[in-house]
């Protein structure tokens, strides 16, 4: 009798043991998968004054701004990569002469085109970059593939263009970067120099003379990766072989899934003195400073030491700040909560 009571209980135990994990699965939260993602953009910084141009002009750029804009958010909203995003938005500014980077880069002292570009995973920290490439129609989609299929992460010159070339990327004629705008520019920049002057035919002249206009772009994906890229012709007038901070990873580009992404605009020698946009991602991870006063942190730094530009950045919750100590930047962005800005001057 004794034995069946037991075994009564025993097999009670059980029934009761076995139900626990049914009744567990019901109060399992589903995690839901990440949704929200977010793209930012630069154009460059520099003498941007509402004055400086016609309405014309201003829609020309917005426009553009907003197609780029539009080319990345695409990516992302159809579940694409970051990284991807990134790169669709650069290649729409590479493509456009208003913008230095690809066709429309500046001129060297020799009149020649040497463009630089990097791009980083925040997810491994995986980077890329070429530099003083003057053939690639698209230096970011190279940058793209010194990440992704080689054991390197910095070629320069003839080099880069070989490497690219082999791995499918566009090579073009060096003439196609070279529009008679920049050519303009070039000689009145020279003649400046040498103490004499040329007046400007229009005030859009002036301005773009004193802009930087490097193109840089940050995302955050779906799956919660950030990537950040920057393309670049450098400076007017540079002293040819001269490579600025766009190329140089944690200088003028960093993505970090910890922190945040970052892309740099400005006089490139005062941004990799400062290593700007990995200090951005530092102040954040060691001093606990948000985006925009890590960000604000180190312009003040750059400034400082005489250096101006701007930065834009993106963290791991989609926020996003930009900053800069120019009269203007031309910048964007959109958040997949729908919110999207446009803007050139400053506030
Ligand atoms: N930072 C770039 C460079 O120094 C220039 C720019 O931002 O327009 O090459």
């Amino acid at each position: 009798m004794k034995n069946h009571f037991f075994l009564l209980f025993v097999f009670t135990v059980l029934l009761i043991g076995c139900k626990e994990p049914n009744k567990a699965k019901k109060d399992v939260v589903v995690q839901k998968p990440k949704t929200s993602f977010a793209i930012v953009l630069h154009g460059g910084a520099g003498s941007i004054k509402k004055s400086y141009f016609t309405d014309a002009q201003e829609k020309a750029y917005r426009d553009k701004l907003s197609e780029a804009l539009d080319a990345g958010y695409a990516v992302l909203q159809n579940n694409g990569s970051a990284l991807e995003a990134v790169q669709k938005t650069i290649n729409v500014m590479e493509n456009a002469p208003l913008f230095n980077a690809g066709k429309g880069a500046v001129l060297n002292n020799l009149g020649k085109v040497e463009m630089d570009a990097s791009i980083m995973d925040g997810k491994t920290l995986n980077c890329g970059a070429v530099a003083g490439v003057s053939h690639i129609k698209h230096p970011i989609n190279a940058a793209r593939v010194v990440m992704d299929s080689s054991r390197h992460v910095f070629l320069y010159g003839d080099g880069a263009e070989v490497f690219a070339r082999e791995k499918g990327v566009q090579l073009m004629d060096a003439q196609y970067f070279i529009t008679p705008k920049r050519q303009e520019q070039l000689k009145r920049l020279q003649a400046k120099e040498a103490g004499k002057k040329i007046a400007y035919k229009m005030a859009i002249d002036k301005m773009k003379d004193h802009k930087y206009g490097t193109v840089g772009c940050v995302a955050l994906d779906k799956n919660g990766n950030i990537a950040a890229g920057t393309s670049t012709g450098g400076l007017m007038n540079k002293k040819y072989g001269r490579i600025g901070d766009s190329p140089i990873v944690g200088a003028g580009t960093y993505a970090n899934n910890q922190t945040c992404g970052i892309s740099c605009t400005g006089t490139g020698e005062y941004f990799i003195r400062t290593l700007a946009s990995h200090s951005v991602s530092d102040l954040m991870q060691y001093k606990n400073k948000n985006l925009l006063e890590a960000i604000k942190t180190t312009i003040g730094k750059i400034q400082k030491l005489g250096g101006d530009g701007g930065m834009i950045g993106l963290d791991n919750k989609g926020n996003i700040a930009w900053y800069f100590n120019t009269d203007g930047m031309f910048r964007a962005y959109q958040k997949s909560n729908g919110e999207k800005k446009i803007e050139m001057f400053k506030n």
